[in-house]
Order: C-alpha cells, then sequence, then structure tokens
C-alpha cells in the first residue's frame, strides 16, 4: 500500500484526508492518506521518509521550511519558495507548490480577468501572485505593513500598504490575510475596503468554509464571489494528480474530492 499524508501544526481541522482518501477509493488505488501533527519544521524531510511516505501535503506553518529541505523543487514553486507537496521518486524528495495552479484553476469562473488586487502579502498571497503574473494578470498587493512587499515587488507587483493606496477598478480582489477566519476583522480599514469593493467586478476569500466579513460586504454590494472552497478543492487535486501520475481523469479526481469534502 502507497502511505500519504498532511503535515501541519495545527492540523485535525484538515479536510485533505477526506478528499484524498475518498478518491483514492472510489478510483481504486491502494493507498492511505493520514494526517500529522508536526510541531519541529526542521524534521519534515526526515519524518517524510522515515514514515516511507511516497507523498505528502504540508501546510501551515511548515511551507518554507519544505521548500528549503526539498532535494528538488519543480515548477513555479521555485518563485514562491515554499511548497505544499512532496513526492518521493528514486531516492529523492521532489517538492511542488499545487496552490498556486489551484487558485487559478478556482477563479476560472469568475471567466477572463485582467487585473486583480491581493489583500495581504503572506504565504498564500506570494502563491496568488506568482501565478497570475506568469499568466499575464496586472497584479497589486495591498499589505497593511510594508516589511513583507519587496518580495511582491522583485515579482513585478505594483505594492502598497494602506497609507499610499488610491483606489481604482479591479476585475477581481482577493483577501489572502487571515482576518475573518477566527474573529469579525476586516482585511483593509472599512472606508477603503467600501471603495474597493465599489469599483471591484468579482471579489474572493482564501478562507474557506465560511463567510467572512470581507465576502458578507461583497454580497450585499451584489458582486459575484466566493471563499477558499474551490482553491482548496483543486490543489487537492493537482496533488493528487502528482501522487498518482496522472493515472485517472482530472474530472473523476475533482468529482470524488469533492465528495470527500462534503462528508
Ligand atoms: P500568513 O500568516 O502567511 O499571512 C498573513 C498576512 O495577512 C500578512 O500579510 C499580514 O499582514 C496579513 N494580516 C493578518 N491579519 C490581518 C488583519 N487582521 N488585517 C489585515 N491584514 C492582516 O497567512 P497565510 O498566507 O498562510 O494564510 C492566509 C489565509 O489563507 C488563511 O486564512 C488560510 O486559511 C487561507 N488559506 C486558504 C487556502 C485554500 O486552499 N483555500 C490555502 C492556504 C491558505 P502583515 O504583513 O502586516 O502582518
Amino acid at each position: 500500500m502507497n502511505l500519504f499524508a498532511i503535515f501541519g501544526d495545527p492540523i485535525t481541522h484538515s479536510k485533505s484526508p477526506l478528499m484524498h482518501n475518498n478518491a483514492f477509493i472510489k478510483l481504486g488505488e491502494n493507498a492511505c492518506y493520514n494526517r500529522i501533527r508536526l510541531e519541529d519544521g526542521e524534521r519534515l524531510k526526515e519524518t517524510f521518509l522515515s514514515l516511507g511516505l511516497q507523498g505528502a501535503n504540508i501546510t501551515v506553518p511548515h511551507k518554507e521550511k519544505a521548500y528549503e529541505q526539498a532535494d528538488q523543487v519543480e515548477g513555479i514553486a521555485t518563485t514562491i519558495q515554499a511548497v505544499n507537496t512532496y513526492i518521493y521518486q528514486e531516492g529523492k524528495v521532489i517538492a511542488y507548490n499545487t496552490d498556486a495552479p489551484g487558485f487559478y484553476q478556482s477563479i476560472q469562473s469568475f471567466g477572463t480577468l485582467q487585473s486583480i488586487l491581493i489583500l495581504g502579502a503572506g504565504g498564500t498571497a506570494k502563491a496568488v501572485a506568482a501565478i497570475c503574473k506568469e499568466k499575464g494578470i496586472k497584479t497589486t498587493v495591498l499589505n497593511r505593513s510594508a516589511s513583507r512587499l519587496p518580495f511582491f515587488e522583485t515579482l513585478g507587483c505594483t505594492c502598497h500598504t494602506w497609507e499610499d493606496f488610491e483606489v481604482h477598478p479591479f476585475d477581481l480582489v482577493v483577501n489572502t490575510t487571515s482576518a475573518g477566519l477566527k474573529d469579525d476583522s476586516l482585511p483593509a480599514p472599512e472606508e477603503t475596503l467600501e471603495q474597493i469593493l465599489n469599483q471591484s467586478s468579482n471579489a474572493m476569500d482564501a478562507i474557506y468554509g465560511k463567510q467572512t466579513p470581507f465576502l458578507q460586504k461583497a454580497e450585499s454590494k451584489g458582486i459575484p464571489n466566493k471563499d477558499g472552497h474551490d482553491m482548496l478543492l483543486y490543489q487537492g487535486v493537482i496533488a493528487f494528480e502528482l501522487f498518482t501520475q496522472k493515472r485517472h481523469s482530472r474530472e473523476q479526481i475533482t468529482q470524488f474530492m469533492q465528495q470527500g469534502l462534503s462528508l
């Protein structure tokens, strides 16, 4: 049997085991996916190897450490410098970032987008910005403080803090901060956010499973919006394709992972 797992801390809330195990069962894979709480990120690769895992996902707070420890980093993960997927192949740990393509897949429902405003400048924002730049979308980043902005400036994004931002229209505004996750806070000052939403065609929150105050505002203004459910689903689908070396169709994987998510 091939063994897989997700590493993070905390990890009890993770939906990934439900998604992956449902797809493994329904697609006839002899595989099992567990969750592992790992406090010390320095021990990630060592733990992955000692458990004899075929692949893994990595979540908060270990994505940067996972990048540093990988033997080989593939694709857009080299730009993001954070990874959420490990594959064991020919004695090496190969690392990928599926958050970025997962996000891009999730925004296809909004139609063609030429400009995006990213609220926040953390790990999720890096993945979102990297894929948007790669796809030729004009990308602006708005963060509460300046210290995390140099990464995005190097990427070629337009960057602002709350102090120097002048509102203009965007095709999509996406919240990648944790504001609204466990509280009722907004990802930017209320007045600024009102102006942003008044001039935005679509809104999305990376947070999933709840309507955040940010999404409530978008909804009340009649702006098409969605939470991070599809992003979560598609990062999982793309990781599953890597785990199973594309033996199954994306449609089938998506169907069974979606089913797993609602269990
Ligand atoms: P990080 O901790 O890396 O990012 C934090 C960022 O948010 C920083 O830029 C910080 O600003 C800003 N921030 C935090 N709190 C506030 C606040 N109250 N008001 C304004 N700005 C704030 O977080 P992650 O990137 O790891 O995760 C962000 C969110 O994305 C989480 O809620 C997570 O659940 C979600 N997520 C969803 C995924 C999905 O598949 N749907 C995948 C991954 C994450 P500053 O720099 O000033 O401190």
